[in-house]
Parts: structure tokens; sequence; C-alpha cells
């Protein structure tokens, strides 16, 4: 049997890793055509040695010549096209896009349109673009996979199931490591206590995403877009253990769950492989230890991220594409001390308030739409100091 060739974009971050992780457990099955990262060359040298890359691409001019220095015999790509650049060079069986915002699209569009089939772990692309990447991924005939694990539990529930009887997805929560603080002590967080989540390792944007919930709301857009459902059909429920990572109610009102450990290398692995099921040497869940199962309704005063993600998806446009850039660079300055906890909502749901919506067909349409934000945001804080 043939290999299965696989370019990781991101593969110096958490589920680029592990995504390493796993492959590095079959390989007589799955073989690392290249890796992509934005500048730890240092990791992704290593990476590329372990694994015997050819390929690499690093976003960072500087980091590129650093790794040109270190690997000489490495064909290396940099730049933001490099990402572009590396997808089309090597062609590989799947695309694992792990890279974090909207840096992740060209690249994802550019595995479309080679006919590659891509596992999503970057949500951002479908929150800002998700119209263009699933119309791309049907033109193409492709597979979108999701690595999330949220998305992969309710792509497992709907094996075998008919999309048009799906009553409704009830998206798991984790409610964040500040689940349970009031109104007045989130607005007292700082990036550090924020940076702690309780059962994800994951990388600081969406570490941050996750504590305001914002995450969540991304997450309504990947089922959205990656099942064709509509918004209102997505209903979230918190859920602090992470045991249950969703659930898809029928409409003869049974519910399908898929429940596992919080171990990001299962749906990685499920992702890797689909359709097939490969044994692993991943720990179990054991119920009885595990004990109680909770679930509880969110919180729209304390998480009001939550509500600006569904709004900005029901009214579509441009709006989504927004709401993205505005998290973005929200989270950003949250991350540099610049503004409060609190004021990441505040900011995105002044920015959206703000906007002249415009249809978004193509990519510079999505472009021009994050730009937009990006200055709105960069004039309202000129007008602070
Ligand atoms: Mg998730």
């Amino acid at each position: 049997m043939e290999r299965k060739r696989i370019l990781i974009l991101g593969a110096t971050g958490s589920i680029g890793q592990q995504t390493l992780d796993v492959i590095g457990n079959y390989p007589n099955q799955l073989q690392v055509a290249g890796l992509a990262a934005n500048s730890n060359w240092e990791l992704l040298a290593r990476q590329a040695e372990q694994f015997q890359v050819e390929a690499a691409a690093l976003v960072n001019e500087e980091a590129a010549r650093q790794l040109r220095d270190a690997a000489p015999r490495l064909k290396i790509y940099s730049g933001a096209e490099g990402l572009q650049e590396i997808v089309r060079e090597l062609n590989p069986d799947l695309v694992v896009a792990a890279i974090s915002g909207l840096a992740g699209l060209p690249p994802i569009m550019a595995a479309l349109e080679l006919r590659c089939d891509v596992a999503l772990a970057n949500k951002e692309p479908l929150v800002a673009a998700g119209q263009l990447v699933t119309t791309a991924a049907n033109r193409a005939g492709v597979r979108l996979l999701p690595i999330d694990s949220e998305i992969s539990a309710v792509f497992q529930c709907l094996q075998g199931e008919k999309i048009e009887d799906v009553e409704k997805v009830l998206l798991t929560a984790s409610g964040g490591p500040f689940a349970n603080y009031t109104k007045a002590q989130l607005s007292e967080v700082t990036a550090e206590q924020a940076l702690h989540h309780p059962t994800w390792q994951m990388g600081p944007k969406v570490t941050i995403d996750s504590a305001t919930l914002m995450n969540k709301g991304f997450e309504i857009f990947e089922i959205k877009w990656m099942f064709g459902l509509e918004f209102e059909q997505i209903e979230v429920v918190v859920h602090h253990q992470s045991i249950v990572h969703s659930l898809v109610q029928l409409r003869d009102g049974s519910v399908l769950a898929q429940l596992g450990r919080p171990d990001m290398r299962l749906p990685i692995q499920y992702a890797l492989f689909y359709p097939e099921r490969m044994a692993n040497q991943l720990g179990r869940l054991d119920l009885a230890e595990v004990g109680s199962l909770t679930f509880a309704a969110p919180d729209p005063e304390r998480f009001p991220c939550l509500r600006l993600a569904q709004e900005a998806g029901r009214s579509g446009q441009s709006y989504p594409t927004v709401l993205n850039a505005a998290d973005e660079v929200a989270v950003a300055w949250f991350l540099l001390g610049k503004i409060g906890f609190m004021d990441i909502p505040r900011l995105i749901e002044q920015t959206l308030e703000e906007h002249e919506p415009f249809s978004v067909n193509n990519l510079s349409d999505a472009t021009a739409a994050d730009q937009w934000t990006r200055d709105f945001l960069g004039q309202t804080a000129a007008d602070r100091r």
C-alpha cells in the first residue's frame, strides 16, 4: 500500500506537533511530505530531520534564512506566499491546516484547487470565508475533514445518517477557565490567567478564544459550513468535563453523542485515516472514574462573544469576516496587556455595529473586509490615545 503523503501547515504549533505524534505511530501508512510554520525554525529543523522531510516553509523570512543555514539540503519556501508554493510543489494527498488565523486561508484554497483533501484545525477560514472554502471543496470533489474535537464528534455521529434527518447539533463547551467568574471578576482577568485552560493544551489565540467563548462561536461556523446546516440548528451547551465532545439530535428525537478522553490525537487520527478506524495506545475513557457529566446553558451576559458570533453568522455577508478580524485584533491587544478581558467583546461589537456589510464572493472580498476591520480598530485605538 502507498503511504499517504501529508503536508502539515502549522507544524510547530500544538495541533501540528500532535499530528506528527500520530503520524509517528503509523510509519507504514503515513508519511510527512512537508512541514510549514510561522517562525520556529529550530523546532521545524528537528521535525524535518526526524521525519526525513524534503521541503519546508517558514512565513518569517529571517527564520527561513536561519533554517537554510541549519539545513542546507532542505528545500525551503518563505514568506506568506511560501505556504501556497509548498502546497503546489508537493501536491500531497492530505493537507493538515493547523495555522492560527486567516493566514491559513490562501494555502487551504491552493490545496482545494489541486484537489487535495484538507484536514481542518484552523477555524478562522471557515468563519471568515465559509462559503468560499466549502464551494471550492465541493467543486473539487474533495473532503474537508474536521480535526477540532467537537466538529469531529459531530462528523462521527453523522456517519451513516442523512443530513436531512438532523434536527439540531448540541455543541459542547468546556466553559473555559472562567466559567464561574462574575462579570466584575471577568473584567480583572489577565492574559496570564486566561492562558491556563483546564482541559486542553493549545496555542495562545485559541486559548483566549476559549476563555471568551468566541472559540465556541467559531465552532458554530465550522458546523454550519462543514455539514451544511443552518445557524438556528446549532445549540451550545456547557459541559465542564470535556468528555462528551458534541451530540447530534435527529428528527425522531434520538440523540447521538461521541465521547472520549480530552486528547486531540484521537480526532487527528480519525481525520488522517478517515473513513478507517485504527487501533492505538491512547488512554481509554473510564466513566466510573469520571463519575458525573454535567450540562448547563451558556450565560450570554458574561460571555457576549457567543451571541456576537451567532448574530454575525445569521446576518451573513461580510459580518463573519469582520467578526473574525476584530477578534484577532482584540485578542492580540489583550495578550499585549493593552485592553481588558471584557474589552474583547466590547470592541468586536462596536466594530460590527460600525460595519457597512457587503457580500464576500472571493478571496479579495474577504481580504477587503479583514482590512477594513483592522483599519477601523487601528483608528479607534489612535483616537483613544
Ligand atoms: Mg474545539
